[in-house]
């Protein structure tokens, strides 16, 4: 058979196949977009590959041997940034704050004291994998009184909860269009600030000629008026981030930040009176609007009430956290589509469900109730 569309197949799959090629004005319009929802005017690139891709894309760019990098770990991005540094032989210092919260500004600016050569900082926003979330906006004021660069991964917090990274000092930026934008993964986008590029084009140890070279985006499209692409782009996720970004601005960019404060706030409210399982993160200032982590009961596997509570539904985004919390961590993922009241309230009807069958004694219907007030609340702007 030869390989014509799915949509013969199946006539509602949109066509994939055989699209017109992406020209770089559309490019350059999809970037545009997305530097407006990050809150940019600084040159963002739209780099062609999950997220990763640009973090360790900033960090090779913008780290040298000599350099000294704050590296303040939240959640496990943080401890990938720390091996990246050193692979780029930084002097690491390291601000580790617990995963039940967030870290506090003046203990970056004691880091800051203590070592007054540090450089370069790395911050992750939000963690979805730990449910917390940072307060970049004092942090990045402490930061830009020291002169350090600032780099923040925002891909967990972009569309969930605001993000200033002009207002903010954040000097490289990066987000990715596979959580609260409900978009792809395959293409993410860095925000460079001048400063940023100034540290860059001065570091011989930067990247070029690379997959991970921001100068070479720079030297090939931004420095030639983005009139020409370096090569064809991932046109189909390129689209795709449009389109989701053209569906935040539908909607409205407070609406669906509104609807991931009000999902945290009900997973949140629900689980307290759930009985069993208590939120991970302890403040709600510090609880991230994209996911909620949630502590299983003393003496239960939290993978155990993730796959009951899967049995009972499994259309609700739980699952176990990853690698050493993977015992104690619950994640409820409600960001996206999912960051939706129905949702949120299924989520604890299905950890309900689940508990009761691991004997463990819960009242569904107050949670349940709980969550759908904190959610109405929210909404109300109360
Ligand atoms: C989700 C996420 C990423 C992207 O990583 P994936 O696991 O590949 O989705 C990066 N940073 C943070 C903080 C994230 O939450």
């Amino acid at each position: 058979m030869t390989a014509v569309s799915d949509s013969t197949a199946n006539p509602a799959a949109p066509d994939l196949l055989d699209l017109p090629p992406l020209t770089a004005a559309h490019f350059a319009r999809i970037e545009d977009k997305v530097a407006a929802l990050m809150g940019t005017r600084c040159d963002v690139v739209a780099m062609q590959g999950e997220a990763l891709l640009p973090l360790e894309a900033c960090i090779r760019s913008a780290v040298r041997p000599g350099s000294t990098a704050l590296n303040i770990i939240t959640g496990p991005y943080g401890e990938t940034f720390g091996g990246w540094l050193r692979s780029c032989g930084a002097e690491v210092i390291t601000l580790t704050a617990p995963f039940t919260g967030a870290v506090s500004p003046r203990q970056v600016a004691d880091a800051l004291r203590e070592h007054p050569e540090i450089d370069f900082v790395s911050l992750v926003h939000a963690e979805a994998a730990t449910g917390n979330t940072n307060p970049v906006a004092e942090i990045g004021a402490v930061v830009r009184e020291h002169g350090a660069l600032l780099m923040l991964d925002a891909v967990a917090s972009v569309g969930a909860e605001p993000l200033r990274t002009d207002e903010w000092g954040v000097d490289l930026c990066v987000i990715g269009g596979q959580k609260a934008l409900a978009g792809p993964a395959g293409v993410s986008v860095a925000s460079v600030s001048a400063r940023a590029w100034e540290r860059i084009t001065a570091n011989e140890q930067a990247p070029r000629r690379s997959y991970l070279s921001l100068r070479d985006w720079k030297e090939s499209w931004i420095d030639g008026g983005r009139a020409a692409l370096p090569h064809a782009p991932a046109q189909l996720e390129m689209l795709a981030l449009e389109q989701a970004v053209d569906h935040i601005d539908a909607e409205g960019l407070d609406a669906v930040m509104t609807r991931h404060r009000a999902a945290a706030a009900a997973v949140r409210a629900g689980a307290r009176v759930l009985g069993g399982l208590v939120p991970y993160v302890i403040r709600d200032e510090d609880a991230a609007p994209a996911a909620t982590t949630l502590r299983a009961p003393q003496g239960v596997d939290a993978r155990e009430v993730v796959s009951a509570a899967l049995a009972a539904d499994g259309s609700v985004p739980v699952q176990a956290a990853a690698g050493a919390l993977a015992k104690e961590m619950i994640r409820v993922n409600h960001y996206g589509r999912a960051a939706d009241r129905g949702v949120a309230l299924a989520s604890l009807a299905a950890l309900a469900g689940g508990l009761r069958t691991l004997s463990t004694e819960v009242d569904e219907a107050a949670a349940v109730g709980a969550a759908a007030a904190a959610w109405d609340e929210v909404v109300a702007g109360r």
